[in-house]
């Protein structure tokens, strides 16, 4: 059942994030439609997502209760305390990483994942531009393996919860890159490599938070001095409604036009 207090707590919170985004990014071409748009497909997919959450979370935890629980207890209090979030924060992004790499391998998980990467207005409301299921299908991985593997304590929780934040500022259309420190955290130069549609930079710069999951798997690209290439599907355009938005996998069944937003 939908939690209605939690489903405006999503939007409002993630609202407010993008319209801080907004004005930092001060873009002198920038329209407010995409930023509308990415938001207007964002409500519905929050409302599905609420819908349906109880549901896979209460799978989840039926599955970690029945196997025991977390495995590995992570110390959360004094100097055990940033050992046990640095452990989780570094493992939960690692699991993030393989999950991303599966998304951009596999047909299915892509056909998801590609409404992400068709937007050709690469900005920070292109954080919440995700097909609805995407993360109900992490509830029922990632999430789920790491509740196997670990037992963390709410105050790690939300230490990692802080660090997920990250990600508006990844897709911040502004020009902040680490330079030769590309490497050690990611940045919006950095992942908007990962959104060009150019040939040649199909597969680089996965990383959510550490690039050293790129160096190690050989797909880190660092971003030259100056280099800001078009985001968007190279062999597609986004969707032109919410309702194609929202059925986006189906597309080729139903056919482009469903309507305006
Ligand atoms: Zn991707």
């Amino acid at each position: 059942m939908l939690e209605i207090e939690t489903f405006i707590a999503v939007v409002v919170g993630s609202g407010l994030c993008v319209a801080i985004g907004y004005f930092i990014e001060q873009r002198r071409d920038r329209s407010p439609r995409a930023t509308l748009f990415n938001m207007a497909c964002f409500v519905p997919a929050s409302f599905l997502q609420g819908l349906l959450s109880p549901l896979i979370a209460g799978v989840t935890v039926l599955v970690v209760n029945a196997l025991g629980g977390g495995v590995i207890v992570l110390p959360s209090r004094g100097w055990g305390l940033p050992v046990g979030a640095v452990i989780y924060v570094v493992a939960m992004d690692g699991m993030e990483y393989l999950f991303h790499r599966a998304q951009h391998k596999i047909p299915a998980l892509w056909s998801m994942h590609a409404l992400h990467h068709s937007d050709a207005t690469f900005n920070v409301s292109t954080t919440v531009r995700h097909f609805w299921a995407d993360r109900l299908l992490k509830m029922l991985t990632i999430y789920l393996i790491s509740g196997c593997i670990f037992r963390v304590s709410p105050v790690i929780l939300t230490i990692y919860s802080v660090f997920c934040y990250y990600n508006y500022v990844l897709h911040l259309d502004v020009g902040l890159a680490f330079g030769r420190w590309s490497w050690l955290l990611n940045a919006p130069r950095y992942h908007r490599l990962h959104h060009s549609r150019l040939p040649g930079d199909e597969n680089c710069n996965f990383a959510a938070l550490l690039p050293i999951f790129d160096v190690l798997s050989g797909a880190y690209r660092r971003p030259l001095p100056g280099e800001h290439p078009p985001t968007g599907l190279a062999d597609e355009p986004g969707p032109t409604s919410v309702m194609e938005a929202m059925v986006w996998p189906l597309r080729g069944l139903l056919g482009r036009r469903l309507g305006e937003v």
